[in-house]
């Protein structure tokens, strides 16, 4: 049976996919965006986080994982959730020790039957609002046996099945599994690989590549754009995504203004966070960037 490292599911989404959802969230990620705003799911491995306002500066975690790297913030010494793996016995050592639980561990290895079950329990509202369960992360398909076990069993369910990708995968592990799927909901962060090479750590060429060839099949594919300040929310760049989109045979998007609800969980984590201070953006700002989208055909919404 296949396992993966799963961070959270969540159940009664009503934003990702149709109906009431279960969304399963799987950690890892090849992909490095600013404006992540679950920068907890892009390791693969569970991790530590250390909650500031919570620690007391006891050293219990210290002395409970002896060979585990310290560090020391405000003159409270603890140990370094950067530098241990969330699923060694040292960090469970540190968790369990530390009194104020400052200390958590994000992500478990679960496996597909341990995640069948939970998604089982809300069939019912499935039924009911025509949801299902969606497939998400991090990016889940670096687990694809994993995904295509758990699709394959809740397809034997009657369960409706959603992937959220950015696409950055192999091509044959994503025409494997994508065909396999009720829905995709697939990232359209920008048609420039070299930009998005240089903002998000990857390889541009095949997110765009698998995106084309999801439309191109036929599949139920929603194209979702994250507008983020200074990277693509320019019209020029609405213009050259609407065109980008209506070669590539699509016909909507969604549009996703950027938010920073994330932030403070980058101070868990201990990681930098680059766009501190950027403003969020809501729909009423992108009003003319929208438009863009309807003079080239195709039909953008929020
Ligand atoms: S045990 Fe908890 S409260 Fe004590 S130093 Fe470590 S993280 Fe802080």
């Amino acid at each position: 049976m296949e396992s993966a490292t799963v961070f959270n599911i969540q159940k009664f989404s009503l934003d990702d996919g149709p109906g009431i959802r279960t969304v399963v969230f799987l950690k890892g990620c090849p992909l490095r965006c600013a404006w992540c705003a679950n920068p907890e799911s892009q390791r693969r491995a569970p991790q530590l986080e250390w909650k500031e306002s919570a620690c007391v500066g006891c050293g219990a975690c210290c002395a409970a994982a002896p060979d585990a790297p310290v560090v020391e913030h405000g003159g409270r010494r603890h140990v370094d959730v950067r530098g241990l793996r969330g699923d060694t016995d040292q960090a469970q050592a540190a968790v369990r020790a530390c009194p104020t639980h400052a200390l958590t561990c994000i992500g478990e290895t679960r496996t597909t039957d341990e995640v069948l079950r939970v998604c089982l329990q809300d069939k019912p509202f499935y039924d009911d609002s025509g949801g299902g369960v969606t497939l998400s992360g991090g990016e889940a398909l670096t687990w694809p046996d994993f995904c295509l076990e758990l699709i394959g069993r809740l397809r034997e369910e009657g369960i409706d099945t959603c992937l959220e990708t950015e696409g950055h995968v192999a091509p044959e592990v994503f025409r494997r599994i994508a065909p396999q799927l009720d829905h995709l909901l697939m990232d359209l962060k920008h048609v420039d690989p070299a930009r998005l090479e240089a903002h998000v750590g990857a390889d541009g060429q095949l997110m765009l590549a698998n995106l084309r060839w999801a439309i191109a099949q036929g599949l139920d594919v929603l194209p979702r754009t994250p507008v983020v300040p200074g990277f693509n929310d320019d019209e020029r760049d609405a213009r050259a995504m609407a065109r980008w989109l209506r070669d590539a045979g699509a016909a909507r998007v969604q549009l996703l203004p950027f938010h920073n609800f994330g932030e403070s969980k980058y101070a868990l984590l201990d990681m930098p966070y680059t766009l501190r201070g950027a403003t969020g953006l809501h729909p009423e700002d992108l009003e003319g960037f929208r438009q863009v989208y309807l003079s080239e055909g195709i039909e953008a919404f929020f």
